[in-house]
């Protein structure tokens, strides 16, 4: 059970948006629950956060974020149970990487037990937008960006963190296709890649956009340097299965995001014995793996996919189509176990689930 840390002035809403979701329509990312959180930083300090109805911004045309792109978000889920609980997985672990976001944007930080508190309180609050609904979740999305006005690059001296949430189902409806990029680069060695900062996402719209375009769902980005290394994809880091071992791309990287659905698949694939390599990967050993029949499995890891099983890699000109879904037994066992610690029909071995 979370424990309240800090004071959070509540004003609700007089007219709730609830009775107009459509919950068997529910386009990800579009519905958005009745409030919002909002802290805002200047002269060195935080103010008090405070809830209040859902509602747009109005900014000075010259918002240094437009102009110079300084800031940071997070993703994060909140279930409900059967028994009516309300339950965030490790809810930490975001806050953490809040933290090492925000200081590589030379942004100001936000202690981990006020950033949970803030993400707590405003589940309480819109606690009956979270569906109970297999498959279905409750997106929560904190962010921060710089508000200083004027041109000129530097950073700023003020800066809003806020948190909205949306009621949401499945991210990819069906297992994905993707293809190794060997052109374009997410992240340089020295960049951001490990921080979730929105350039990131601004610069891999582009080359995404060359491998939908050919019919694929997501690129699979390779090292910047030699383009010989996996790295992860889209929102979602990722894992193979080459016979009985599980091999992901090590986060030593700064160019990869650490993710935590991630690091739980690792440490939840470890505690079942299942061996687990995190190393560099080579994109040949993937395609020598796919020729010799030692490639059981691939998938993607991340809050808003889950896990997202990969059916078709495209290399070059050749397509690699993996197994069928039903003989991945390795990672259909972890997802389950995922699912069912969420739902509170099975064991939490590390208490990852955090009670609202
Ligand atoms: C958010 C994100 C992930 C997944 O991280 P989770 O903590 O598992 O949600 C992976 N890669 C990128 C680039 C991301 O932005």
């Amino acid at each position: 059970m979370l424990k309240e840390a800090i004071d959070i002035k509540v004003n609700l809403t007089t007219s709730s948006n609830l009775p107009k979701v459509d919950w068997d329509n529910l386009p990800f990312g579009k519905v958005f629950s009745d409030h919002m959180l909002t802290m805002d930083f200047a002269d060195g300090k935080w103010s008090e956060p405070v809830i209040s109805p859902f509602a747009n911004l109005s900014l000075h045309p010259s918002v240094s974020v437009i102009h110079y792109g300084q800031t940071v978000f997070e993703g994060m889920k909140a279930n409900r149970r059967d028994n009516g609980d309300v339950i965030l997985f490790r809810p930490d672990m975001n806050a953490q990487r809040f933290v090492e976001s925000c200081e590589r944007m030379c942004m100001p930080t936000i202690p981990v037990d006020v950033f949970v508190e803030c993400v707590r309180k405003l589940v309480e609050v819109d606690k009956n937008w979270i569906p109970n609904k297999e498959g279905f979740s409750l997106y929560i999305r904190p962010f921060m960006f710089a508000m200083d006005e004027g041109v000129g690059v530097k950073p700023s001296d003020t800066y809003k963190f806020m948190i909205f949430t949306c009621p949401v189902g499945a991210y990819y409806s069906k297992p994905v296709d993707v293809k190794i990029e060997e052109n374009y680069t997410r992240a340089a060695v020295g960049g951001v890649g490990r921080a979730k900062t929105a350039g990131n996402y601004a610069a891999s719209m582009y080359p995404a956009k060359l491998v939908q375009d050919q019919g694929f769902n997501q690129a699979i980005w390779t090292d910047g340097v030699t383009h010989e290394y996996i790295e992860e994809s889209g929102v979602m880091n990722v894992v193979f299965q080459i016979n009985d071992k599980l091999i992901t791309p090590s986060e030593d990287s700064d160019t990869i995001l650490r993710g935590i659905t991630k690091r739980s698949v690792v440490e939840l694939a470890k505690h079942i014995g299942v061996p687990v390599e995190e190393r560099r990967v080579k994109v040949q050993e993937i395609i020598d793996a796919y020729k010799n029949g030692s490639l059981k499995d691939a998938f993607g890891a991340g809050t808003a996919a889950t896990i997202a099983h990969i059916q078709r890699i495209g290399y070059r000109d050749d397509i690699l189509t993996l197994p069928s879904i039903e003989s991945r037994t390795i990672s259909l066992d972890i997802k389950k176990r995922l699912d069912d610690m969420k739902n509170g029909t099975g064991e939490d071995p590390f208490g990852w689930c955090v009670t609202v």
